[in-house]
C-alpha cells in the first residue's frame, strides 16, 4: 500500500509517502533509527504485518519537524531516504 502522511497548507504540501508493501520484507528498519527527529514508528498493517508509519502526533507538523534536514538553501539527501535500502520512503517537498 502507498501510504501518504502529511497536509497542505498556504505555503504548499508536505507529505511523507512510504511504500508499506517493502516495509513488509524489510529486515532492518533503518529509518526508525536515521531519523533524527524519530518520525517513523512501527505499526500493525490491516493484515498484520508490521509497517512504518509516521508517528500520528508529527503528521500535521512535517514542515517543522523536517526542517533540520532540510535547510532553506537546499539539500543534499536525507537521512530518512539514505538509510531505507528498499527505497520505500519520498517526501512531496
Ligand atoms: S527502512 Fe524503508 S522499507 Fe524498511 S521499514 Fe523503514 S521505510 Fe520501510
Ligand atoms: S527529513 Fe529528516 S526529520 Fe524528516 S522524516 Fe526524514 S530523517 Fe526524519
Amino acid at each position: 500500500m502507498i501510504a501518504n502522511y502529511g497536509y497542505r497548507d498556504g505555503s504548499g504540501e508536505y507529505y511523507v509517502t512510504i511504500d508499506t508493501a517493502l516495509c513488509v520484507e524489510c529486515v532492518g528498519r533503518w529509518c526508525v533509527e536515521a531519523c533524527p527527529e524519530r518520525l517513523f514508528e512501527i505499526e500493525m498493517d490491516d493484515y498484520d504485518d508490521e509497517v512504518v508509519a509516521i508517528a500520528p502526533t508529527a503528521r500535521k507538523l512535517l514542515k517543522e519537524r523536517c526542517a533540520g534536514c532540510k535547510p532553506t538553501g537546499g539539500h543534499v539527501g536525507l537521512p530518512c531516504i539514505s538509510a531505507c535500502r528498499p527505497g520505500a520512503i519520498s517526501h512531496s517537498w
